[in-house]
């Protein structure tokens, strides 16, 4: 833990390979904690968490209230309809009325990506001692839940030892809208730094070519990357390509909300060729575990008997797990502040 640099969690592209050890060691502690008893650590007491969420949310801001409470934290939620927001007041005037009530960790959502950066430079440049933390801006980033996926599939293939390791050449497909979702976009920098192979699929509309490219330039703002060998990314238009040999499947909403126009005509079309239902998941070599970020649409991008299937589907042990790694976050967070 003496490793960890970061003052905020805003992206995984600056992620190293001890960073994820780290998140997962630590996630792991705290999952194994007894279930009985006080359930509460003093780690963070008279620490102040800030949840400040310009855009909906129901398992991350609950998650992350819940991991503040069990690490004895203060915990004060900013909620956009009831506040100055519809005054006019920005995003970044906002998180300063927080930090002057003394907020040490702001968990920052919007629906434009950059928004926590921006928001981070500021309180670097004028020297203030808060740490940000990503809770997914725009398209861009999501990165504590492509931290609970991970733990949650590192726990799957092994779990007496959930670590990176454990999924070095996996291959892993992503099917869905991958355009719009921020969770893919982190979960690319997460699973190829493992060195696991991921196979997108999706249509031409929801998934460009360009996607191929995605972890091979540098990641923004740094000359180099911190991992020396990704896994691979392909891409593939097919299900039935994209499950063969693959050992775990995540599936993903339509993400409409953040479409600037409607990119599907036919849904029960879009079910047949890119929904994951048992009749697809034929294709896939053995049984393999599939994940979700949620919310869910049934029926759409996954099959209700799939996802009610708790031989196959992990989305359960996502959420359950989204309280450890959340735990983790925000005790590394707090505990950068000392150093
Ligand atoms: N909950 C995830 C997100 O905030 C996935 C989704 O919205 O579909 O990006």
């Amino acid at each position: 833990m003496s490793n960890w640099k970061h003052k905020h969690i805003l992206d995984l592209s600056s992620f190293s390979l001890e960073d994820y050890k780290t998140v997962l060691e630590l996630t792991n502690r705290f999952k194994l904690l007894p279930k009985s008893g006080s359930r509460k650590l003093p780690a963070l007491q008279g620490r102040l968490i800030t949840t400040l969420f310009f855009e909906p949310s129901t398992r991350t801001r609950s998650s992350f209230e819940l991991a503040a409470k069990r690490l004895s934290a203060d915990i004060q939620s900013f909620s956009p309809s009831t506040s100055a927001l519809s005054k006019g007041e920005t995003p970044l005037d906002t998180a300063l009325t927080y930090v002057a009530m003394g907020a040490d960790i702001l968990i920052v959502r919007h629906a434009s990506a950059g928004v926590p950066e921006q928001i981070a430079n500021f309180f670097d440049k004028t020297q203030k001692q808060v740490s940000i933390l990503n809770g997914g801006d725009g398209l861009h980033s999501h990165p504590s839940q492509a931290l609970l996926d991970l733990y949650t599939l590192t726990h799957f293939f092994n779990s007496k030892k959930p670590s990176p390791e454990n999924l070095a050449g996996k291959r892993i497909a992503i099917v869905g809208d991958i355009l719009h979702s921020r969770v893919t976009r982190s979960n690319l920098w997460a699973l190829t730094a493992c060195g696991a192979n991921v196979v997108l699929c999706g249509p031409n509309t929801l998934l460009p070519e360009d996607f191929i490219n995605f972890s091979r330039k540098p990641p923004s703002g740094q000359t180099k990357d911190p991992i020396k060998h990704r896994g691979e990314i392909t891409i593939s238009r097919s299900l039935k390509e994209a499950l063969i040999d693959v050992d775990a499947v995540f599936t993903l909403r339509l993400q409409k909300e953040r479409m600037s126009e409607n990119l599907l005509t036919n849904l029960e079309r879009y079910h047949r060729e890119f929904g994951i239902n048992h009749e697809n998941l034929k294709y896939c070599p053995r049984k393999v575990p599939v994940l979700h970020p949620g919310p869910v649409n049934r029926g759409i991008e996954i099959s209700s008997e799939v996802l009610d299937d708790p031989s196959i589907c992990l989305v359960e042990d996502q959420v359950s797990n989204s309280i450890p790694v959340r735990m983790a976050l925000l005790y590394l967070l707090a505990a950068s502040k000392n150093n």
